[in-house]
């Protein structure tokens, strides 16, 4: 008899018919002897709607306030899968957050798992139950309700799968699997049937949320393996798993983007050692993290520009810290948030070489200018205009052979 997680994301639960087809996909397994968790995100569109309800009300709504009212999407959705399971026969029950508990650690809406108590629910799923697990949220340690991040359920799903020590963790989504890129936007796409944790990481940091990141540096801290799967199709999903055992024909697995981003430059910075410290140290300890940078070479020996890229939401936020900062002299300060991160991700791309080259040419070829470039590993990113995104994303999922 094999332990199970389920995980079934907002579009699987998006309405009462969905989430009656998603208790028909537990039960399905159950028949097949298995011990099973489920864990279920929000309805689709419920945890934005929340957001909104909130601003509406303040756009600096409490934090604690957010996650009480953000972490009620789960619950409703526990509460009906338990209800729905029960009413085809299946012996099932919601626990939420605190029955459990789930322990959290960290901010509200940035938390993350450290711990749960099993207790219960393997005393349930020994009697031959179904426990039903809201996403995206936990306790922490002074008793407060927190979340953990957007797409945290994924978060969840792998964290369950870790302390309830279970053989697997599927992940139901609205797509037959991870894709060489996002499926809906680009019809193109190919369905990945396995991929490194690395590769996923990268892929999900840079844009693609069909695995929330932390989730997957979870798994692969612990080597959890994941499947990711349709709720609607019985196609076979895809499989992250560590790397050993995957054949790189290719040196690019996968093309992301992401409208996260702003670009902020600093025309004629002071060129003296210490000044990129004093520039970025005030941003750090104000929790805004740098992406990437790039300092120009200066032409006079006195001055140069620097550029750096940060969450467009902190964009304002940057902006008056560094006008604050009386120690750092500059003519220009420009900024431009209506950018885009498009990224190219592949294992294949350590022992390839001319791959940086062929990316770079095939965006000219469709006169796309470059306006930041990073590199890793098996990773190169780059910041364009964001009218761009689309036509970048199609050439590059092209010329590295992925249509
Ligand atoms: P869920 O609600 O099930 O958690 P998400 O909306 O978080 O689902 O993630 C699934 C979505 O991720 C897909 O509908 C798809 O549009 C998007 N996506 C982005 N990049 C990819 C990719 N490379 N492969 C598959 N889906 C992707
Ligand atoms: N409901 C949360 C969100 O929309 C968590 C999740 O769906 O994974 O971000
Ligand atoms: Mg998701």
């Amino acid at each position: 008899m094999a332990k199970k997680v389920l995980k079934f994301g907002g579009t699987s639960v998006g309405s009462i018919d969905r989430i009656e087809h998603a208790a028909n996909i537990v039960k399905r397994e159950q028949l097949n002897g298995d011990k099973i968790i489920v864990i279920v995100s929000a309805m689709a569109g419920k945890t934005n709607e929340l957001i909104k309800h909130s601003q509406l009300i303040s756009k600096e709504f409490d934090k604690r306030e957010l996650d009480v009212l953000l972490s009620t999407g789960e619950q409703v959705t526990s509460a009906l899968m338990a209800g729905a399971l029960n009413k085809i026969g299946v012996k099932s029950k919601s626990w939420m957050n605190w029955q459990i508990p789930i322990l959290t650690d960290g901010e509200h809406s940035n938390s993350r798992i450290i711990n749960m108590n099993v207790e219960k629910i393997e005393k349930f799923l020994s009697d031959g139950g179904i426990a039903v697990i809201p996403g995206f949220q936990g306790i922490s340690k002074s008793g407060d309700i927190t979340s953990i991040g957007r797409g945290g359920s994924d978060a969840t799903a792998v964290a369950v799968a870790k302390i309830f020590n279970t053989d697997s963790c599927e992940i139901y989504t609205d797509v037959d699997g991870v894709h060489s890129t996002d499926p809906n936007k680009i019809p193109v796409a190919k369905k990945i049937d396995k991929i490194s944790y690395e590769e996923m990481l990268e892929l999900s940091s840079v844009g693609a949320k069909v695995m929330q990141s932390s989730a997957v540096q979870t798994a692969m801290m612990y080597d959890i393996p994941l499947q990711v799967r349709s709720t609607f199709t019985d196609r076979k999903g895809t499989e992250i798993f560590s790397k050993e055992s995957i054949d790189y024909s290719k040196s690019v697995t996968g093309v992301a983007y992401s409208k996260d981003d702003a670009k902020i430059t600093l025309i004629g910075v002071e060129d003296k050692p210490g000044v990129a410290a004093d520039i970025f140290e005030p941003l750090g300890k104000k929790q805004i993290n740098v992406d990437m940078v790039i300092q120009n070479i200066s032409s006079d020996g006195k001055t140069t520009d620097l550029t750096f890229t940060i969450k467009r939401e902190d964009l304002t936020k940057t902006l008056n810290i560094l006008k604050d900062n009386n120690r750092i002299k500059f003519k220009e300060l420009n900024s431009n948030d209506k950018v885009s991160k498009v990224s190219i991700v592949g294992a294949g791309m350590v022992t390839a070489p001319g791959v940086t080259y062929k990316m770079f040419r095939a965006l000219a070829k469709v006169n796309i200018n470059i306006l930041a470039i990073s590199t890793s590993e098996i990773k190169i990113s780059v910041i364009i205009n964001e009218v761009d995104t689309l036509n970048a994303v199609k050439k590059l999922h092209t010329i590295f052979d992925l249509d």
